[in-house]
């Protein structure tokens, strides 16, 4: 057995949608597990409409009307007018249009029940329209199958209760309705209540790998608009080196330093299970992509960049110039751990301690808040972190290029630099 990962590029449009149907047809030899993640920018829309964000009821209105015509005239196009599939999508915006004009309870609960329907809606279509050119599947929902806990946006998921449930549907369809083809969602899950929870963004991914763990698949693919894995983000860099094979450990790091390749906690479980992750591009499908797997060490060896833009500098110093020792840390950690802070770098000196991380103005006012009787704050905004694997000083001048350099960190594999932005 097979799972592939679609993202929301590789379904945008008619076009694309045609051509992820090519992919899936052609790789029918074995079982296949198929997971879709909304399409286009649809979850960005969908987190308007969540209730409590402030809008008014004619922007509301307007919103599910500008989703549902980019979803219907994409399905009128692919699908036979008298297709069931139509029916059911009409339904789905109805339900859209219910969940979206109730009143907000806590954000992240309605969060989940409102930016859920992405995935509902784009599987939906998809399987419709496969089913409708003889590409047979079943369409299964995901809720049923992973399992978290109620901690909305960002389920932690049960693995025991996946797996059982995992196999019990996905094989059941498999060897006992004789399926080849299976069509679910990524990044939503359900808790043991049965309500709707996510996986946080861009979790589509890690979809894709607990299903990967839980059925004991051969190999994962995720389709993307890159060639593979490369070693610096396209966007910010124009001679990009594609890695053709990396280490699950690598791959970890990458994830976690901020490679937006890959969502940082879709490895763990396939490398716990050995499972190959493949990262193949849906444009030129024949051609090799890269592997994730058990090697050691990267394939070719280049330097690895990782930009983040957007970084947020704070020193914090002990109002008494108190050494920065153990009690003063704990302080700090405490309030960062209470707050669940990414802190993406750090580094304390005799009195001071600073710490890098995403900019986020609530946060940073929250930090503020809970510090500053004990502690002096000062920060710098607009920042980026600049993390190169395999340096050497020639790469770390020509990237940095004059910039002045806030904060620099080394390791014999890795350095950060964090640098005032262009
Ligand atoms: N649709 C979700 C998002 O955009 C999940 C995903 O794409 O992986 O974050
Ligand atoms: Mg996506």
């Amino acid at each position: 057995m097979q799972v592939f990962k679609f993202g929301g590029a590789s379904v945008n449009s008619v076009e694309a949608i045609k051509n992820m149907a090519h992919i899936v047809a052609d790789h029918l030899e074995e079982p296949l597990v198929v997971v879709v993640s909304a399409m286009g920018k649809t979850t960005n829309l969908l987190e308007k409409l969540i209730p409590g964000v402030p809008k008014s009821e004619e922007e509301r209105k307007q919103l599910i009307t500008q989703s549902k015509d980019y979803h219907l005239g994409i399905a009128q196009q692919l699908l036979p007018y008298n297709d069931p599939t139509l029916e059911r999508l009409h339904q789905l915006f109805d339900q859209l249009d219910k969940t979206s004009s109730q009143n907000p309870t806590t954000y992240n609960f309605d969060y989940d029940q409102t930016v859920s329907f992405g995935e509902i809606i784009s599987t939906t279509l998809i399987s419709g329209y496969l089913n409708s050119v003889g590409i047979s599947n079943k369409w299964v929902d995901v809720r049923q199958i992973i399992r978290t806990d109620e901690n909305y946006r960002e389920g932690i998921v049960d693995f025991e209760t996946t797996r059982l449930q995992a196999q019990d549907v996905i094989n059941s369809k498999f060897k006992i309705q004789n399926s080849k083809l299976i069509i679910t969602q990524g990044f939503i899950a359900g808790t043991a209540a049965g309500t709707t929870t996510t996986l946080g963004r861009e979790g589509s991914d890690y979809s894709a790998s607990i299903l990967s763990y839980c059925l004991d698949a051969n190999s994962m693919t995720i389709w993307k608009d890159v060639p593979g894995f490369l070693n610096a983000d396209p966007k910010f860099f124009a001679n990009t080196i594609k890695i053709n094979k990396i280490p699950f450990n690598e791959a970890i790091e990458l994830a976690y330093y901020g490679a937006s390749v890959i969502h940082p906690k879709t490895v763990k479980p396939i490398q716990n299970k050995g499972i190959r992750l493949n990262i193949k591009s849906f444009i030129d499908p024949s051609a090799e992509g890269s592997v994730i797997g058990p090697f050691e060490s990267i394939e070719p060896m280049t330097p690895l960049y990782i930009f983040k833009n957007n970084q947020l500098l704070i020193s914090i110093q002990p109002k008494d110039f108190s050494f920065i020792a153990e009690d003063n840390l704990q302080t700090i950690f405490a309030v960062l751990a209470k707050l669940n802070v990414r802190v993406n770098m750090m580094q304390n000196s005799a009195l001071s301690f600073s710490l890098c991380m995403d900019y986020n103005e609530i946060l940073l006012n929250q930090i503020r808040e809970k510090l500053e009787s004990h502690f002096r704050l000062v920060y710098n905004t607009g920042l980026q972190l600049i993390t190169i694997r395999y340096y050497n000083q020639m790469i770390i001048d020509e990237i940095v290029a004059g910039r002045n350099i806030i904060l620099q960190q080394r390791s014999r594999t890795t350095t950060h630099l964090l640098v005032d932005s262009k």
